[in-house]
């Protein structure tokens, strides 16, 4: 009884469910060769196979968006000639029947994209693997398990689940899920965000301890799950569950509202986005802004440095999207954990204390230049700002202040528009800015304190190393004070703070934030509602009273446990 298993927390929220076991068909391959006068058939095996997977994937009819996302993406890797070259030449080649070639091609893909030194990217190979299955049954024509199919109350539980598994799930029959593979940022974790319900990833061997049947609890709150709970525990959860649908509702009603506190303090809260479809997520859920556009995403996305042009197309439209409301775009944060395939980063010890970001874009100037002229030109068509990353020394401000009053002293010549008043900010995120903060500030616009990075920074922990996450703590008074120190400094100046790290997003840190004086918060875009109505509800001049009472503490853990008792 009360057995408790963790994962990682893939969405939040909490459900009570009975446990459904799912299986994937096990598909074994066959593995003889073919005669050559097989060569076209088997080709054509393949192809209409694709084919026939393509126009499912046309039919989105009743599909929500991010359904037809993961189709276009799905699409966009079956359209590939690569693929299907690959395919063909080992049915011609090697004489590998149809079966054979597709699993071998899928394996090399995934193997390829597994490698790729960036979460997002390595999460592709969810993709291939998926497309892999789906075709698979389509050769050896084979009906899937339907997911729509299974009773309601379900807690799906599976070795991994792919895409397409996620997106046939019915809301009204899953009510969580659970798998041993998987990471954060896979379309599998993204969908059940979008259906709101909870999910843990990464559970190892979860789908081997349950023989399905059983009641389980999903605590995507803590990253939990517990099978055959106690009724003490269910009736615990039974209340959580109640607070949460009580929350969910009255949230709801926030979202639109503005972020003033009951003292008249207003703040912005913005999201932090990666792409348009990101944008679209914030701006249904009532963003003020944007604090944080990552633009490596697009570079990454790519095969090429993607040019003047085509990052003008992404960054206007974005700004359409907003309106009068706040973009604030970071300019290429590339490097450390975040490589390029088109592009060799030299060899480092400790790359996260290298070549990348500000430092990168200062010593290759001409692909910096161009980000900056798309920048420029998009912030036309409205409240575009411009945030540079990892900056340690004026000079560095100043160098890049230099290169974008060239370019609109060209933009002048040539009579192209663009917005004179267009704001330049920084993100603090190393010990040095935080140090020079009063320096920075005669020259900024605006702060946005990157606590990902300024926490690993000011703590020397690696906030990726999992042996010492339990250092790793925005909570810690060192941190804290330099938070406060930062906006301080601004506000002498008559200028604001943001903050895009992920601290924003922790909405047990909300009022404590707004205790120390935060302007802007720029939170994940399902966090938007939760903070601004912690903000609504409180009263600035207490928090800031409880906030200096905090800083005062010695340890990161007096600090949390102070936090949890005054929220
Ligand atoms: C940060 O460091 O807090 C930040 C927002 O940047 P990134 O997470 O992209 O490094
Ligand atoms: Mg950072």
């Amino acid at each position: 009884m009360n057995t408790k298993h963790e994962g990682i927390i893939a969405s939040n929220g909490i459900a009570i469910g009975t446990i459904y076991l799912f299986n994937r068909e096990e598909v074994v391959v066959d593995e003889t060769k073919i005669d050559e006068n097989m060569v076209d058939d088997e080709k054509n095996r393949v192809k209409s196979a694709i084919d026939d997977y393509i126009s499912e994937l046309n039919n989105t009819e009743g599909a929500n968006e991010a359904q037809i996302n993961i189709a276009n993406a799905h699409k966009e890797l079956l359209q590939d000639p690569y693929f299907s070259d690959t395919i063909d030449a080992k049915i011609v080649n090697e004489l590998k029947n149809s079966e054979l070639a597709l699993n071998e091609t899928i394996n090399e893909m995934v193997e390829i994209m597994s490698q790729i030194d960036d979460e997002y990217l390595k999460e592709r190979a969810s993709d291939y693997k998926d497309i892999g299955y789906q075709l698979m049954y389509k050769l050896k024509g084979i009906k899937p398990k339907d997911l729509s199919l299974i009773e309601k109350g379900s807690i799906v539980i599976s070795k991994e689940l792919t895409p397409s598994d996620t997106s046939n799930m019915n809301k009204e029959n899953v009510v969580a899920f659970a798998t041993d593979l998987g990471g954060k940022t896979s379309h599998t974790s993204i969908i059940a965000q979008t259906l709101d319900i909870p999910a843990l990833v990464g559970m190892q061997d979860i789908s081997e301890k349950v023989e399905g049947g059983e009641k389980a609890i999903i605590d995507g709150d803590q990253g939990i799950i517990i099978i055959d709970p106690s009724d003490d525990v269910v009736a615990e959860y039974e209340n959580k569950l109640k607070e949460q649908n009580e929350k969910r509702e009255r949230l709801k009603e926030v979202k639109d509202k503005e972020s003033i506190t009951t003292d008249g303090k207003k703040v912005e809260v913005s999201a932090n986005i990666g792409n348009i479809e990101d944008l679209k997520a914030a701006i249904e859920n009532g963003c003020d802004g944007v604090g944080l556009f990552r633009t490596e995403l697009l570079y990454m996305e790519n095969d090429h440095f993607p040019t003047e042009e085509e990052q003008f197309e992404v960054y206007k439209e974005a700004t359409q999207m907003l309106g009068e409301k706040s973009l604030i775009i970071r300019t290429l944060d590339i490097g450390g954990d975040k490589g390029l395939d088109y592009f060799e980063f030299p060899v480092e010890e400790n790359p996260f204390l290298g070549y990348r970001a500000i430092r990168l874009c200062l010593d290759r100037e001409d692909i910096f230049i161009t980000q900056l002229k798309a920048l420029i030109r998009a912030s036309a068509f409205g409240n575009l700002k411009i945030m540079i990353p990892m900056v340690i020394n004026i000079s560095e401000f100043k160098r890049t202040i230099e290169l974008i009053d060239d370019i609109k002293k060209e933009f002048d010549q040539n009579g192209v528009d663009y917005n004179k008043e267009l704001e330049v900010g920084i993100m603090i995120e190393t010990p040095a800015s935080v140090l020079m903060a009063d320096k920075f500030i005669k020259y900024v616009d605006f702060f946005s304190i990157g606590t990902n990075d300024l926490s690993q920074y000011t703590l020397a922990v690696d906030r990726g190393n999992e042996n010492i996450s339990d250092l790793y703590s925005n909570y810690n008074p060192a941190v804290l004070k330099a938070i406060k120190h930062v906006i301080d400094e601004s506000h002498k100046a008559g200028k604001w703070t943001g903050m895009c790290g992920q601290f924003a997003s922790d909405t047990q840190a909300t009022k404590l934030l707004l205790g120390i004086g935060l302007d802007e918060y720029s939170a994940s875009p399902n966090k938007i509602a939760e903070v601004k109505d912690t903000i609504i509800k409180s009263n600035q001049k207490d928090e800031e009273e409880f906030a200096i009472k905090l800083l005062d503490l010695e340890t990161p853990e007096e600090v949390e446990e102070k936090v949890k008792e005054h929220n």
